[in-house]
Parts: structure tokens; sequence; C-alpha cells
């Protein structure tokens, strides 16, 4: 199921199509183009399940796909920056290069963005595009702030007589792409089955917050990065979705609520929190929004 209502600023709850037709406030809180916009990237009309549905947690997709959900339009906003920027690269490319094209396979399916002579004079290579944040592209280019001794000695106050520290960046830590890489590389192999040689595969993350001080901080100065991404081996990845799949598809069958979804895939909780649009249907994630705001009250 598509999200159906929309949470407003003041936390009202209200069916998407009320809020389109004429909405309770004095003022909407977006432009109406906007919010028809918002209301057409919540709802692809996909039934089986895409590539990037089955590399989030099972009990996430099975959840959007089998419960209402509400979600505030200015926090999915971000989703049509993403697409703006697909639609600007897909009016680009010339007739010479392939884009947006969804290819099947027996597990799933799946929309590459961009393929063909795209970043140098060879061709076959296989582009991604994300619009992320400062954080996330921090731990994909593997930049971590390290502790390094400055050789002073605080001479006065609680901590006379020990050394001084500073923050430094460092950009040789493990690169955090594992996501983007499995979707990438599904892409190449549906690609490989119609035919088309990848010879590379990149992402181009363009930063959505690469302007504020927190992005300097953590060592994001570009708005935009090239990041190569690496092959992974097929039958890992056949494994990887048609275990997932299947186990999607024994939930829908026997409507039994699949196991809680990995660490990972819950962002070690703080998705549960804050990001997941299924967690308001998920007992795992009541609990946790329970939690915290008790401790906030
Ligand atoms: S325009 Fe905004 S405030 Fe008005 S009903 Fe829709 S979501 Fe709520
Ligand atoms: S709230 Fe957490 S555990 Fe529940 S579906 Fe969302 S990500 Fe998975």
């Amino acid at each position: 199921m598509p999200a159906t209502k929309f949470i407003c600023p003041n936390g009202n709850r209200i069916p998407i199509k009320s809020c389109l037709a004429a909405c309770p406030q004095k003022e909407r809180c977006l432009f109406l183009p906007t919010l028809r916009a918002i209301a057409v990237s919540v709802d692809r009309g996909i039934k089986e399940p895409t590539v990037t549905e089955l590399i989030a947690g099972v009990r996430e997709t099975y959840l959007k796909k089998t419960t209402d959900f509400a979600v505030a339009p200015q926090s999915v906003l971000y989703a049509l920056h993403g697409q703006a920027v697909h639609t600007i690269n897909e009016n680009c490319t010339d007739g010479e290069i392939l884009s947006e094209i969804r290819l099947k396979d027996q597990i799933t399916s799946g929309k590459f963005d961009l393929y063909g002579k795209i970043l140098d004079e060879e061709e076959g290579v296989l582009g991604d595009l994300k619009v992320t944040s400062s954080f996330k592209l921090m731990k994909a280019l593997g930049i971590y702030k390290t502790r390094v001794a400055t050789g002073e000695i605080y001479k006065t106050g609680l901590k006379k007589g020990q050394m001084k520290y500073r923050n430094e960046l460092r950009a040789d830590g493990v690169k955090h792409v594992l996501d983007w890489a499995i979707q990438l590389n599904y892409y190449r192999m549906l690609l490989e089955k119609e035919g088309f040689t990848v010879k590379r595969m990149f992402i181009q993350a363009m930063c959505r917050d690469n302007n504020l001080r927190i992005a300097a901080e953590r060592g994001i100065d570009q708005s935009v990065y090239i990041i190569p991404i690496k092959k992974i081996s097929d039958q890992w990845l056949i494994r990887y979705f048609a275990k997932k799949a299947s186990q999607l598809y024994i939930a829908m069958q026997t409507k039994t609520l699949p196991k809680i979804c990995s660490s990972k895939e819950r962002w070690h909780d703080r998705k549960c929190l804050d990001y997941c649009d299924a967690g308001e249907n998920c007992p795992y994630g009541q609990q946790l929004r329970f939690e915290k705001a008790k401790q906030v009250s």
C-alpha cells in the first residue's frame, strides 16, 4: 500500500486526497504542485518488490505493502530532489546514452539511471544518481574523525597537566557503500542479461547539505562526488535477493509479520525512531518511539 495520509506540520493527519482537494489550514504548508508531486512520488504503482525494496528490511517492505501509513510532506521532499536530478539527466542523454529503463528478471525489477559513455570515452559505464546527506557521503568516502595529540599540555583548570587533543579528519577508512553497490550490481546483472556489457560502475552523489558547517566538519567540501563501485559476484547477488524475495513472498501469502529488520537495515534503530515510514505500524518501531516520547515528556 502506498502512503495514504499526510502529516501536517501541526501533527494532524489527513488523507492525501483530502489535502490535495482543500487544505483545512489557513494556508498550505507547501505549494499545491509540490504536494501533488509528493503524492505521485509516494505511490509508484509497482506491485512486485523492486531492487530497492528488497535491499530494505523485509519487515519494512512488508508493512509498506500491506498497511496504510502517513508521511510528512516536508520530510519526503528530498525524494523529489532525487527525481528532479534524474529527469534533468534523462533529458540530456542526446539519444546515445540509455537511461531510466526498468528491467526485470524472475526475482525482482530495477530501473537503472544511466548506461553508456557517461564518464570518458569508454562505452559500457553504468551510473547511478544519488542525492544524499553529508553524513552518508562521509561514510561512503571513508572519512572519519580521529583524536590527535597536539603536544601541548593544559596549564590550568581541571585538566591541568593533561595532554590537549584536537579532532582530525582522515579519508582512509572503510567505504560504507554496500547498499549502493548491491543496487548497482543488480542493475549490472539485469543489463548483462539483456546483452549489454557493463565495464565500470559509478555513483554520482550530490550532497543535499553541502553548504552547511556540519558538512565541512564531516570533510564534505564538494557538492558532488563520483564514487567508483566494485563488482559483486552474481552468485552472491542472486542468493541475497532470492532469499529476501522469498521471505517477503511467504509473509505476504501467510499475512505474517516478518522478523525484525537487521540492525544494519534499521540503521542501529535510528531508522525505526525517525526515518522508517512503516515505523508506526511496526511493534518494534512503536516501542522505541514510545520510549523516546516518555524520555522527552
Ligand atoms: S497542505 Fe499541508 S497543512 Fe494543509 S492539509 Fe496538506 S499537509 Fe496538511
Ligand atoms: S521500524 Fe525498524 S524494525 Fe520496524 S520496519 Fe521500520 S526499520 Fe524495520
